[in-house]
């Protein structure tokens, strides 16, 4: 790896854990931070913004990004297809610039092999109980798609260990300071 190349930070959680508002205010203060956009076949939400919150592709489009080896790791969660395309990553890191992607855990699990330089960021909610009330609040799936997610989420927390950091979602504003701290370290360099 040369000198300038960025870093990597993968942050994965439990749907409705509150990655998405970390993510967008960790953004908003550091606008120098690339924050990679996924692509997917799951359907957007309301307000969603097709090439600004998600690609939004056809199970045949995402099928042939992967055949093309244009993803830097993909999954299947509840349901749909998830990727982070590969290109817009690369060029960014060989810009020295530092990357984050907000993923699942298989996703994380493949960028760790890849990237040995990566470094993992899990963030856990308060209590089960708690992310189970969060994601019935957000009122935007179905409860099949929520069963799913509950699901999926079980399996994931179990899995934090795997990951190098480990964050509890119960303060905002805290979890946020502690993102800035591993990111960054001391002192902002990129
Ligand atoms: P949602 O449908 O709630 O936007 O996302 C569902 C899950 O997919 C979340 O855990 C989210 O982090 C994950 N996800 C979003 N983009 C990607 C991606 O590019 N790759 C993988 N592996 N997971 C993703």
């Amino acid at each position: 790896m040369s000198k300038n190349q960025g870093k990597l930070f993968v942050i994965t959680g439990p749907s409705g854990v509150g990655k998405g508002t970390l993510v967008r205010s960790l953004l908003s203060a550091h606008s120098q931070l690339f924050v990679s956009i996924s692509a997917t076949t799951r359907q957007p939400r309301t307000g969603e913004v097709d090439g600004k919150d998600y690609y939004f592709l056809t199970t045949a489009q995402f099928e042939s990004m992967i055949e093309e080896e244009n993803l830097l790791e993909w999954a299947q969660y509840a349901g749909n297809y998830y990727g982070t395309p590969k290109q817009a990553v690369l060029e960014q890191i060989n810009q020295g610039k530092t990357v984050i992607l907000e993923i699942e855990l298989l996703g994380a699990r493949q960028v760790k092999e890849n990237f040995a330089q990566s470094q993992l960021i899990f963030i856990l909610p308060p209590s089960e109980e708690e992310l189970e009330r969060r994601l019935r609040g957000r009122g935007n799936d179905a409860e099949e798609a929520i069963k799913k997610r509950l699901a999926r989420a079980k399996e994931e927390i179990a899995a934090q260990d795997e990951f190098d950091y480990k964050i509890v979602n119960d303060q905002l504003e805290s979890a946020i300071a502690q993102l800035e701290d591993i990111i960054f370290g001391k002192q902002e360099v990129n």
